[in-house]
């Protein structure tokens, strides 16, 4: 299995250049690009291989506006910056609803070209003067076309909801626009998909939709693994099982749970460097960082420092054993609290586990995971749960325990 990470911040730069060895690619948010084209194009063009697509995060387009502005009424930077290379009326358009319908998004074909445009853009922007100077220092790799054009896509409830209906025709404009240009580039879509809301015949009908499809990514909008059910977990297998007849699939925003549909057929996960794990559609309000989390192997989670502090101290044997670890660990769980000085050790210890794990699942044997996860539940859920939880709002409380081990191997050991 692939791993792309996400390109969230500017100052990840340089860590995703020392971690590039075990990463397979890179997935760019469109806004991000526009709003600073030079130095992320430069970015891109500095690896000799390293694949990458642009997420034309279109869906934000659906949002209120009072979300997609600042306190002046404008709309935030990146997104007009965004909004100003797909077309030339889309920014007005936003500007003058409170909230978008189907109606409102610019002509298809209209939109789509803009959006290819902006994803062919890289090799352009990073002729600029302000580029030459990063690409001088890192020198000029070979990757500045992306794997593939992804299409504009939207968020939808069910496959009736007229915003899949405009998602798909997005994607069947895309696909033609793609094939006429002749130059070998394709077009791929994302399936934002209510991991809530999908049957067998939603599942059908998707499936029968985008079979002309080869490139699919896969967001589960309101799945978040650590509360994931059942239910959930067999339906995006079955979907994944179901495209990988016909296509490639990719997962955005993966963590350990949606990995294991590599079994099912995806081929690619994308996440962030610990701080994207799980996404859905409302916009975080931004400032204020995450705290900083651990990635506790055994756990297949993070947890906060405090609490892998509290952890360790009970069960040493959860120390990672990766090189990062036992340099900075030592095998003395006193030392985990040197992680929040050097915050980047915990990306470069999360991204080499992640290597494993993706590993794993090459050879992934179904019965032997589901013996593994409901083992680690039986060994430390309740002693984990009877720990006091250092960050809790309520003192007194305890940390959550591993109850979504259990449910993640009943999901995974299901026939389907
Ligand atoms: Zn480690």
């Amino acid at each position: 299995m692939n791993i792309h990470l996400r390109f969230g911040l500017q100052k990840d730069k340089e860590i995703i250049r020392d971690l590039s060895d075990k990463l397979d690619g890179l997935v760019i948010p469109a806004h991000i690009l526009s709003y600073q084209s030079a130095v992320i194009s430069a970015f891109v063009s500095s690896f000799t291989d390293m694949p990458f697509i642009i997420d034309p995060m279109t869906y934000l387009l659906q949002h209120p506006k009072v979300e997609l502005t600042n306190g002046s009424g404008d709309l935030r930077k990146s997104i007009s910056k965004m909004c100003a290379e797909y077309t030339p009326d889309v920014e007005s358009v936003l500007l003058a609803h409170r909230q978008l319908s189907p109606n409102n998004i610019p002509d298809c074909e209209i939109l789509c070209k803009g959006v290819r445009n902006q994803q062919l853009s890289i090799s352009s922007k990073a002729a600029t003067k302000k580029a030459e100077k990063y690409l001088k220092r890192y020198g000029r790799g070979d990757s500045v076309t992306p794997r593939f054009i992804v299409s504009p896509y939207f968020h939808f409830n069910s496959t009736s909801d007229q915003w899949y209906k405009l998602s798909l025709e997005m994607a069947q404009a895309m696909q033609t626009i793609c094939s006429e240009k002749g130059d070998g580039i394709e077009a791929g879509v994302v399936i934002f998909v209510p991991a809530d809301k999908l049957t067998d015949d939603e599942i059908a009908t998707i499936a029968s939709d985008y079979s002309k499809f080869k490139h699919i990514i896969l967001w589960p909008g309101d799945f978040d693994e650590r509360t994931a059910n059942k239910a959930q977990i067999v339906n995006i297998r079955k979907l994944v099982s179901k495209l990988s007849e016909f296509a490639e699939v990719e997962i955005l925003y993966a963590g350990f749970l949606l990995m294991t549909t590599a079994a099912d057929g995806a081929k690619v996960v994308s996440h962030g460097l610990t701080y994207s794990q799980h996404k859905s559609f409302a916009v975080t309000p931004g400032g204020g960082g995450m705290p900083e989390r651990y990635y506790i192997p055994k756990f297949r989670a993070f947890r906060s420092l405090s609490q892998t502090d509290i952890i360790f101290h009970q069960k040493p044997e959860l120390m990672c054993d990766c090189p990062v670890c036992e340099n900075l660990l030592q095998s003395n769980p006193d030392r985990i609290i040197l992680f929040s000085d050097e915050p980047e050790k915990l990306r470069e210890h999360f991204i080499s586990v992640r290597k494993q794990e993706a590993i794993e699942m090459d050879n992934f044997d179904r019965s032997s995971l589901v013996s593994e996860l409901r083992d680690i539940y039986h060994e430390y859920h309740s002693s984990i749960c009877n720990l006091p939880n250092p960050d809790a709002l309520v003192s007194g409380s305890n940390m959550n325990g591993l109850e979504y081990l259990n449910r993640w191997a009943d999901g995974i050991s299901e026939e389907l």
